[in-house]
């Protein structure tokens, strides 16, 4: 860059925003937002879901992707991730899971995850993150705060609820969607307690929130108690989620939704005095959310 182009430039990022690295400008109402929540040492919470993981390369089997075949039956997603498709084929519900926790195990966490690390590792007790992500990304990454309200495919509980709490999943070995269920399978799975079945320690469709297994009321709680709500790529398909941008938008938390796309957290965002719409994903935009939140 020659002499004079380079004098010009700051001015330029001055009269349009702080451009950062990735060659983005930061836009006005973005900065003033995120300037007051740092000088008033606000407390944030971060909201993820699948879209963080995304870009990590892991689909949101809601779609295609997650259709599962059961004798002559092909199943959606909503239908196999369901405590009454558990109950009736769990040999076939684990050999779904174990599938798709094979393609997270093959994930790494990318920029937007490490973003939220070095958020929390600067903010300490006034970060916390929930996350709607099974798939460990933000544990593997580094964070602690972590509630995760959609539970963890780490771990397995007994699926009768005996009192065994959560354990570590136990090692299957390498699986894909073709790899057959065993009776050594069936062994593993079983409840060292009560000899029921172990089940994924995930939120099925046709269940309720919890604190005990979810942390629900704690996210809530943090939510209530935060000074900006930071959304990233959850598109509110779910509950609990979206009262929490509820929550934001009407006790005036400020609310920054990270998206590509228009969403409802969007929508709640555009009409809060204190919210903005930082369009795009997760790796562009959080790592210069945080240095504005944080540095
Ligand atoms: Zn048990």
């Amino acid at each position: 860059m020659g002499g004079a182009h380079a004098l010009a430039a700051p001015a330029l990022a001055a009269a349009r925003g702080t451009r950062y690295q990735s060659g983005m400008v930061m836009e006005e109402k973005l900065k003033a937002i995120l300037e007051e929540v740092r000088a008033a040492r606000g407390r944030v919470l971060a909201l993820t879901g699948a879209g963080i993981s995304a870009e990590s390369g892991i689909p949101t089997f809601r779609g295609r992707e997650g259709y599962w075949v059961v004798g002559s039956r092909n199943y959606v997603p909503q239908e196999m991730a369901t405590k009454e498709m558990f109950d009736r084929r769990p040999d076939e519900v684990w050999r779904w899971y174990l599938y798709r926790f094979g393609v997270c195990r093959t994930a790494e966490p990318n920029a937007g995850h490490r973003a939220l690390v070095t958020l929390e590792a600067r903010l300490g007790e006034r970060f916390t993150l929930v996350t709607q992500n099974i798939d460990g990304l933000h544990r593997r990454a580094g964070s602690k705060r972590v509630y995760t309200i959609h539970g963890d495919a780490a771990w397995v509980r007994c699926a009768d609820e005996c009192g065994l709490g959560r354990i570590d999943q136990p090692d299957m070995g390498r699986r894909d969607a073709a790899t057959p269920f065993t009776r050594e399978d069936r062994a593993r799975l079983t409840c060292p307690r009560c000899g029921a079945w172990l089940r994924p320690h995930v939120l099925w469709f046709d269940e309720c929130y919890d604190e005990e297994n979810y942390s629900a009321d704690s996210a809530l709680r943090a939510a209530g108690a935060a000074d900006l709500v930071l959304v990233v790529g959850t598109s509110g398909a779910t509950n609990l989620p979206m009262q929490i941008g509820e929550i934001a938008f009407f006790r005036r938390i400020a609310l920054v939704d990270v998206n590509p796309e228009e969403n409802p957290f969007s929508e709640l965002a555009r009409r809060s005095p204190r919210g903005f719409h930082a369009r795009g994903g997760a790796c562009e935009r959080l790592p210069g959310i945080v240095e504005l939140l944080s540095a």
